[in-house]
């Protein structure tokens, strides 16, 4: 390994045998086939293939995405059992990507595929994650704009990662990032965060970020806090070491309340403290809850991580074993192309 590193950077240029283009999908139906175009249009003459990724679609993407793969092969597809989210989907191509290089994008076309190819000159003279920065974003809520921007000023200060502000998902990885990046089987993931971690050299390139092509956005306010939560505690414990410097300010303040009450209640100004008493347990008692509970979202996710569980499950797969053939995977049959419950740890 280290010595095709070495290899590589004496020689400068990069020999790109196969690209992988990897996308999760869930609930697409009105993009997958403009997002295909698109890519194939994009990476004309290039060989590639386009790893997409069913996040347990309830409408007819999954039709949609099997005849794309009937039709040009390709298109390699993973059906996830059910869905498990955005970052799991995305994981999940990675894990079934063959390329040398390979770009992780939304199948929304809010990342324009025509980027790749100068994600790919930046990877060819040698950098090994190129990220895209998003100049402007059309077409999303201003709530959504002021939370991002809440989010990574917060993100900031509490993570140990530096994360450029207006950059997704949508980035180029060379393989040996990559193989780094899938070596970390964490389950609360938050891939942008894990792609800067494991370093390399890095660059990035500036797009235009678009407006949906069609459909809304899948993630729900309720998925947009989990993802902000996974993405902190999955790079900061400051929350947790918050807990211990709010616990430490408040008996402080209570310490120093102490002589205060003895020498009021010597002076002879007595007040009957009923409220200022019921203000100070209360303030107290909801510090203390808000600290195990900060305590208690880390020790969950120890649980998580305890457990062991696979990170998803494969129900099947398509042109993904290319040498055996291409056999549905919905008829399960054992032995064949699709490895009816691949698990992933
Ligand atoms: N997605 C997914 N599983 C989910 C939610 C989203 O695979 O549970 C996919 C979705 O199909 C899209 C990408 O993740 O390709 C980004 O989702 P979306 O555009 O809804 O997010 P936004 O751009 O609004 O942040
Ligand atoms: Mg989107």
């Amino acid at each position: 390994m280290t010595s095709t590193g070495t290899d590589q950077l004496a020689n400068g240029g990069r020999q790109l045998d196969l690209l992988s283009v990897v996308a999760p999908v869930y609930n697409e139906e009105g993009t997958i086939e403009e997002f295909y175009s698109r890519v194939r249009a994009a990476l004309e003459g290039l060989n590639f293939e386009l790893v997409l990724v069913d996040d347990g679609s309830t409408d007819s993407s999954a039709t949609i995405l099997e005849r794309l793969a009937e039709s040009d092969p390709r298109v390699r597809l993973v059906y996830l059992s059910r869905n498990f989210g955005h970052q799991t989907a995305l994981t999940a191509g990675l894990d079934h990507a063959r390329g040398d290089a390979v770009v992780m994008l939304d199948a929304d076309l809010q990342d324009p595929p025509e980027l790749i190819p100068r994600m790919l000159d930046h990877w060819r003279e040698g950098c090994d994650v190129v990220y895209a920065v998003r100049e402007r974003r059309e077409g999303e809520s201003r709530f959504k704009l002021s939370t991002a921007k809440w989010f990574y000023k917060l993100f900031d200060k509490l993570a140990q990662v530096e994360l450029e502000h207006n950059s997704g998902d949508y980035r180029l990885l060379d393989r040996r990032p990559l193989d780094a990046l899938l070596a970390m089987r964490e389950r609360n993931r938050f891939l942008r965060g894990m792609t800067v971690w494991v370093g390399y050299t890095q660059a990035a390139v500036s797009y235009q970020r678009d407006p949906r092509y069609a459909g809304e956005t899948k993630y729900t306010i309720s998925k947009m806090l989990k993802f902000s939560l996974d993405a902190i505690s999955s790079f900061s414990h400051r929350p947790l070491q918050l807990a211990t410097l709010l616990g430490f300010l408040i008996s402080t303040l209570a310490f120093i309340a102490i002589p205060v009450v003895v020498i009021l209640r010597l002076s002879g100004s007595y007040l009957p403290g009923f409220g200022s008493i019921t203000i100070a347990i209360l303030l107290l008692g909801g510090i203390q809850l808000i600290a195990i509970g900060i305590i208690g979202e880390y020790v969950g996710r120890i649980y998580d991580e305890v457990k062991g569980r696979p990170l998803y499950l494969v129900r099947g797969t398509r042109n993904v074993r290319q040498a055996e053939g291409s056999i549905s995977a919905e008829r399960g049959d054992a032995g064949t192309e699709p490895p009816l419950v691949e698990r992933k740890t």
